[in-house]
């Protein structure tokens, strides 16, 4: 089950962002809910950009909202940039709807015309406090008979449009909280279009979700006190409320609201630390519900088999970097070695390394599994392929035993016709170990210095194989090479 009217109808829903800045991981959760559901449902998902707030709206906004999507690889089926049936995707652009939405309600007369002032009727709501008064619902213009000009008409003022709301319980269903409910006196007629012209942002909001057909609306908890007044336009247009699930709020670590410091907030800062998005995809989601079986790495695909809104969380959730991270590192892991390749290319510099595809995905081969995020490239798999330097002290002091150039003679040996792999080369180099006659904490350590210049790191025949064959046995001479040099340099 997912919810009642999912299979009812056709599942539209809907991302509807405001172009202020970067998303961050509560919309994004917001956007990954919306998307899952209306792909398990063989729905549709769509971006509505709620941009009528021009002062907030920053330069690029639009821009960075596609970045992310198509990062996170929700791409939406209609939007500003998709096009789709119920154009134009960008609310501005769609005032003169709203306009003439509200001209219809003003015609059945259950919304009516306001000449006063918002400072007008503020003072009359301090005068009725004052009095002693109910304050209830100022209804000079509600009740104003219709061939009876008001005051402020004479005097050339525009009208707004308010909804005429009666008392009584205004009721909604919430997948989450249940059955809620408030009187009609307490939210007020309700303003449609201001007296300016412009749209009120619960009206806009209201028109757009049904004329765009939306059937489940999905959005953040925060937006719970807007759905009543918009469950009173469903009502007043006589259409049937979509469901609506308000789900709860993403914390920052260790509680508290995200921002750009708490939390790193922006989604995109999570593709420059190299966090796999499949990763972030799957944690947004387990953050929001939990598979059945427990099971918590769970890819796209099987995300999408496995959203239930019966089973989301109620609760608030702290980001946990920790987790994300290590998913990311199964994810990074489920890669085929070639794609992991050419995304470890983009944060490398592999023309001064030397780099070629082949190398890389060999490296992705065997290197995966000590990543989580591609940013560890840099740590785990860069320092192998630079030139070993076999002149540090450390190195020099390995080297200089005369066990290394034992140990360094029956690596290159054992390695010079061996299939290159990692497990043949790792068992020969076991072999050579033996047929040197020495331990292993005096056979290792100086082929590793010789291979990579470091004491510590991966299994050689790992290393081995990741380097290549020809860079290897090149290594291993240049080993001996500056062993030679030293003994020299000794018998001076
Ligand atoms: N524009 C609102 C926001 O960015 C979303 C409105 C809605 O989902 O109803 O939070």
């Amino acid at each position: 089950m997912t919810s009642p009217a999912a299979s009812a109808a056709r599942v539209r829903t809907r991302f509807a962002p405001s172009p202020t800045g970067a998303l961050h991981l509560g919309n994004a959760r917001t956007a990954i809910l919306n998307w899952l559901f209306a792909r398990r449902h063989g729905g549709a998902f769509v971006l509505r950009l709620e941009d009528t707030d021009t002062e907030r709206a920053v330069p690029g906004g639009e821009g960075m909202i596609y970045e992310a999507l198509d990062w996170l690889g929700i791409a939406p089926d209609e939007g500003p940039r998709e096009g789709g049936p119920f154009p134009p995707y960008r609310q501005l652009a769609r005032a003169e709807r709203h306009r003439a939405r509200a001209a219809v309600l003003l015609e059945s007369g259950r919304a009516f015309r306001c000449y006063c002032r918002p400072d007008e009727l503020e003072a009359r709501r301090q005068a009725a406090i004052a009095a002693g008064e109910p304050t209830g619902r100022d209804a000079r213009c509600r009740d104003l008979p219709a061939e009876r000009a008001h005051p402020g008409e004479a005097e050339g003022r525009e009208a707004a449009i308010r909804l005429r709301v009666e008392s009584g319980p205004v009721e909604f269903t919430d997948l989450l909280k249940g059955t809620l409910s408030i009187d009609g006196d307490d939210l007020g007629d309700l303003v449609l279009v201001r007296s300016d012209g412009r749209p009120t942002y619960n009206f806009a909001v209201a028109v757009d979700d049904i004329e765009m057909e939306i059937s489940h609306v999905i959005r953040g908890v925060g937006h719970l006190s807007n759905t009543p007044k918009q469950v009173l336009l469903y009502r007043a247009f006589g259409v049937r409320p979509p469901e609506f699930v308000h789900i709860p709020t993403v914390l920052a670590p260790g509680g508290g609201k995200l921002s750009k410091r708490r939390g790193a907030a922006g989604i995109l800062d999570y593709r420059e630390r190299g966090f796999h998005p499949d990763a972030v995809l799957n944690y947004l989601s387990l953050l929001s519900w939990s598979a059945e079986d427990g099971e918590e790495f769970l890819s796209r695909e099987a995300l999408v088999e496995s959203i239930d809104l019966e089973r989301l969380g109620a609760a608030d959730t702290e980001v946990d970097e920790e987790k994300m991270a290590w998913l990311s590192g199964r994810h990074l892991r489920a890669e085929p070695a070639e794609r992991l390749a050419r995304a470890w290319a983009t944060r490398l510099d592999a023309e001064e390394l030397g780099l070629n595809d082949a190398d890389l995905r060999r490296a992705a081969e065997v290197f995966a599994k000590r990543t989580r995020l591609l940013s560890d490239v840099t740590s785990e798999v860069e320092p192998i392929y630079r030139a070993p330097e076999t002149d540090g002290s450390a190195a020099r002091e390995l080297l200089s035993v005369p066990a290394a150039r034992t140990a360094i003679h029956f690596a290159r040996a054992a390695w010079a016709d061996t299939d290159w792999r990692p497990e043949p080369l790792a068992r020969a180099l076991r072999g050579a170990m033996g047929d040197a006659g020495l331990a292993g904490r005096a056979f290792f350590p100086p082929v590793r210095v010789a291979l990579t210049g470091q004491l510590h790191g991966p299994d050689l025949g790992e290393v081995g194989y990741a380097l290549g064959r020809e860079r290897t046995l090149a290594r291993l001479a240049a080993a001996m090479e500056a062993m030679e040099a030293m003994e020299e340099e000794r018998s001076v």
